[in-house]
């Protein structure tokens, strides 16, 4: 298997990991960063569960498509914005999950209120729900987002990044499940809070490229064979 092909079959997983965990829904979509400003990136009108090599394109950061069949997704400017503002990150994933979503519809904070999910506080929030499908809609997340590795958009969706898909698809998985235990705890009670001390604790442990791997392996199994 070729270098590109490798990437898409990553991109490929990734996406099916993701609509069988119930992150991702209809839309969402993942990108890995090729050399000369181009991107992987799978394709608007995919079948998120079914996915396959032949729905990832390879695009320009002005969304042209340079090879595959179909378009990208509109909201691949999201993708182009990030790459050109930071040379760190090689891989973006942008989906609509329900419970980071729910908790900036309802204008509530995000909370480490669990070790993984600690690794991606403070989670900026971007005060706007409209789509990432223009260069100044880009340029405003890209500007939030800083050196982060992942944000939220207010009322709209999460975006995570990474040095690989590996990275950015696990840290999409502890934010939206720390979301899900932030949002259960705050219907019985007070959410516990991570401090400074125990979030630098789990940064230190946790962000760990071999502990990455095994959650990412620990989602892929569940694909058998064929993806
Ligand atoms: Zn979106």
């Amino acid at each position: 298997m070729s270098e590109i092909e490798q990437h898409k079959q990553r991109i490929v997983q990734c996406i099916r990991m993701l609509e069988l965990s119930g992150i991702m829904d209809y839309n969402g979509h993942a990108s890995v960063r090729l050399d000369d400003g181009r991107m992987l990136i799978n394709i608007g009108s995919c079948q998120r569960s079914q996915v396959t090599q032949g729905d990832i394109v390879t695009i320009d950061f002005d969304g042209n498509v340079i090879e595959g069949q179909g378009k990208p997704p509109l909201e691949f400017h999201l993708h182009a914005g990030i790459y050109q503002a930071r040379s760190d990150v090689d891989a973006v994933i942008h989906c609509h999950p329900n419970w980071s979503t729910i908790l900036t519809t309802a204008g509530a904070e995000y909370l480490p209120v669990y070790a993984q999910g600690s690794l991606v506080y403070p989670l900026p929030i971007l005060d706007s729900p409209d789509s990432i499908n223009n260069v100044d809609m880009a340029k405003r997340l890209t500007d939030l987002l800083g050196d982060r590795p992942a944000a939220l958009m207010k009322a709209h969706g999460a975006v995570t990044t990474g040095k690989s898909i590996v990275d950015a698809f696990v840290l999409l998985n502890y934010l939206e499940d720390n979301a899900q235990r932030q949002y259960m705890a705050q219907q019985i009670g007070t959410p516990y809070s991570f401090t400074p001390e125990e979030i630098a604790l789990c940064r230190e442990k946790l962000w760990n490229e071999n502990l990455f791997k095994r959650t990412w392996d620990h989602f892929s199994a569940k694909l058998g064979e064929g993806a």
